[in-house]
């Protein structure tokens, strides 16, 4: 039941009382029922042996500040329900005095398992003189005293005067207050300059044990930083404090507690607000120094720890994100030595934010499809300029097309899976782009720009627009399959598994995926007419693919250079190691004779901080799609691939035949401006981007991870419509 590990002194009120209830239901009727006073007296046994007083600041305590302040705990039984006695008020107050410390218990924090040694005892047996030792990294500090105990504190006290001077000199210099942090009002320190050389050592307990506990605290943040070095650092406390030769780590405390450690100014007010599936979200604000960060979860728990996160990404740079945790496995830095595989949280939170901002905005007035289990969305910065991002599309759904309903004219959507679609719209949107250089007056509001170094691709994207993809998961396939739990981003113990990487297929009207391994062969049109499963390569395979053939497509790739993924969001189930080996990790040392530009690209990976909860309801079977510049939604039936009022999507293949048959016509700088009809042979006309295929699909072979499974050729052998 009580686990003694479990530290009751951090919070003493709480187990005491979840220990003893019903002591303390009793204390209420002993204080306030002269009958059931007359019972008897109140137990003894419960005294309160264990508890540290708790008392408010006062001037006459200088160790008090803000530093010492502790979120305000979560008491199952609240202390205004049980009116207490006087003395037992200091229990309800929120700050606590840490007990004094002598040197040997700060010196044993800094270093554990110091052997004290008697070094000599001399004078008479009743005034005896006792000299003890102590080895602190090789180098050894004697202390005397009258007893034994003193002696160790004095030898302690010489040990911790001389690490200080060690490092700093024989002076410290006074705390200069950075960032909002309270730690300077200790009045000894503002007094200017110590000299711990002549200080005393009862003197010298109270310094340092401010000079520690903001030691530890920043210790927290920097798990390989030496004590010594971070009460030292204290001196110049600021944003940098959490990073160490420049790499950041993972505080390995609480988001919410370390928010209040390091701003006074905290405040936290919670709103309920209804998701969008009658799942009952919470939304926590929090106020720090007038700024307003947002959190939402499924319990007020973990919308606060969200809204925390999200202040200390933006005030102070400190990410939660499981990226951040080493990981054995992935190869951290990419191209060069600089770039990380990480997006900023503060970027990643925007991306997410305005994914669903847009998609609650578009929804309206069609709520009845906003039902949903997977969401996705594309966003474009230029420059990284997050505060002008834009949405370029939204889009839900977790289906592929049924084989009955497959089109010989490229008229319906075979995936409808979220993140597929949104990159169909993606290409809507990049299509319109290449149609304003259709028209001089238009030309300059395009993000196309004519390319001037390899007219092999007569147009390429301006330098600095990047697009970014949210998923609010993992993506199906390789990249979810081994991480089901939320909080699971240890470090994958069976990397070398045949099963991690494996190319697999959606199930025709399912949601799982199986690998291709199973189901050898090509797929024929009157197989799956007769019944046989129509297979869809999972949306992890897909993301690979377009990490290395990019995300225009086989058309437009005889137009533009071919566009890559800057960073990849996900709202929930981020695995770091399995997310990179998904995307594009498994292929990376087998991929080779890329014609250039193509290349392997490694998008950057992040988790937004208020993550999507996992959403158990049965996923509709229809998905929604819009694209930057649309009036409003499409929904489409993902099992027959049309629109629910049997329309032809505005993201089919063949639609975006006609928009290129358009552009081969009218856009300005095409060299060959002879178009087949046929759909299929305009594509495999695009030798580049067929090159670069078939190297993706050779590498999945040579990493012996499966075949990639095309649809039935038939699909693609429709011509452009009269
Ligand atoms: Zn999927």
């Amino acid at each position: 039941m009580f686990d003694p590990k479990y530290s009751y002194r951090r919070r003493p009120a709480d187990v005491f009382q979840l220990m003893y209830p019903s002591y303390f239901r009793k204390r209420h009727y002993y204080n306030n029922d002269s009958f059931a006073r007359s019972l008897g007296p109140r137990p003894t046994i419960y005294r309160r042996r264990f508890v540290r007083p708790l008392l408010l600041p006062t001037p006459d305590h200088p160790n008090m500040n803000g530093y010492s302040r502790k979120s305000p705990s979560k008491r199952r039984y609240e202390g205004s329900k049980y009116p207490v006695l006087p003395k037992k008020k200091p229990r309800t107050g929120k700050e606590r005095i840490p007990q004094p410390k002598n040197t040997v218990a700060m010196l044993n924090e800094l270093r554990h398992g110091l052997v004290y040694k008697l070094e000599s005892q001399t004078g008479p047996v009743h005034a005896p003189l006792f000299t003890i030792s102590v080895e602190v990294d090789g180098q050894k500090y004697m202390g005397q005293g009258r007893s034994k105990k003193i002696a160790r504190i004095e030898a302690a006290a010489t040990a911790l005067r001389s690490f200080i001077q060690f490092k700093d000199g024989a002076v410290l210099t006074p705390l200069k207050p950075t960032c909002n942090l309270d730690f300077t009002s200790d009045e000894h320190l503002e007094n200017g300059i110590v000299n711990y050389e002549n200080i005393s050592t009862d003197k010298l307990v109270p310094l340092l044990d401010a000079l520690f506990r903001h030691a530890k605290f920043i210790k927290k943040l920097t798990p390989f930083m030496r004590v010594t070095d971070c009460a030292l650092s204290m001196t110049n406390v600021n944003k940098s404090a959490i990073t160490v030769d420049g790499q950041k780590k993972v505080p390995d405390k609480g988001p919410v507690m370390l928010l209040y450690e390091l701003f006074n100014d905290v405040h936290f007010d919670c709103s309920t607000v209804d998701g969008a599936q009658n799942n009952c979200r919470f939304k926590m604000t929090v106020t720090v120094n007038n700024s307003k960060f947002d959190g939402t979860g499924p319990s007020k728990k973990l919308a606060k720890n969200a809204a925390a996160k999200a202040a200390l990404a933006s005030l102070c740079n400190i990410s939660y994100s499981p990226m951040m945790h080493p990981q054995k496995n992935v190869p951290l830095p990419i191209d060069d030595k600089t770039s990380s595989m990480e997006l900023p949280q503060i970027h990643a939170d925007t991306i997410g934010r305005l994914v669903l901002e847009k998609f609650m905005e578009v929804i309206k007035g069609q709520e009845s499809y906003s039902r949903r289990k997977v969401l996705a969305g594309i966003v474009m910065t230029e420059d990284m300029n997050f505060n002008e991002a834009k949405v370029i599309s939204v889009s839900t759904g977790t289906k592929c097309v049924s084989g009955e309903h497959m089109s010989v004219t490229g008229a319906v959507l075979n995936d409808s899976h979220a993140e597929i679609v949104s990159r169909r719209c993606l290409m809507k949107y990049l299509y319109a782009q290449l149609e304003l250089q259709c028209s001089q007056t238009t030309a300059n509001q395009s993000i196309f720009v004519r390319n001037q170094d390899n007219g092999q691709y007569p147009y390429k994207l301006k330098s600095g627009v990047h697009f970014h993809l949210y998923i609010n998961t993992a993506p199906c396939g390789d990249a979810r399959i081994f991480s089901p739990h939320e909080n699971d981003t240890g470090v994958d113990k069976h990397p070398n598994r045949k099963a991690r990487g494996q190319l697999r297929t959606k199930i025709e009207s399912g949601e799982g995926t199986i690998p291709v391994k199973s189901k050898e062969g090509l797929q024929t049109w009157d197989g799956v007419l007769q019944g046989e499963r129509l297979l869809t390569m999972s949306c992890s395979d897909k993301i690979a693919r377009w990490n290395i053939v990019g995300i225009q497509g086989s058309l437009l790739a005889s137009i533009i250079e071919p566009i890559y993924l800057h960073s990849i969001v996900l709202g929930s189930l981020l695995h770091p190691e399995h997310m990179y080996r998904a995307v594009c990790g498994r292929i990376e040392k087998s991929i080779q004779g890329l014609p250039p530009p193509y290349h392997l690209n490694k998008p950057r990976l992040a988790l937004v901080t208020s993550a999507e909860p996992r959403n158990q309801a049965k996923a509709p079977n229809f998905g929604i799609n819009w694209t930057i510049g649309d009036s409003e939604v499409e929904v489409v039936n993902s099992l027959t691939g049309k629109t629910v009022n049997n329309q032809i999507s505005r993201i089919t293949k063949q639609m975006y035949f006609m928009k290129y048959g358009y552009l081969m016509k009218n856009l300005p700088g095409i060299p060959n401006r002879k178009l087949t009809t046929d759909y299929g042979q305009t594509k495999e006309r695009v030798k580049d981007y067929q090159i670069a295929k078939k190297e993706l699909f050779a590498a999945f072979r040579r990493e012996d991870l499966g075949s990639w499974l095309k649809k039935p050729m038939e699909q693609d052998q429709f011509a452009l419509p009269e």
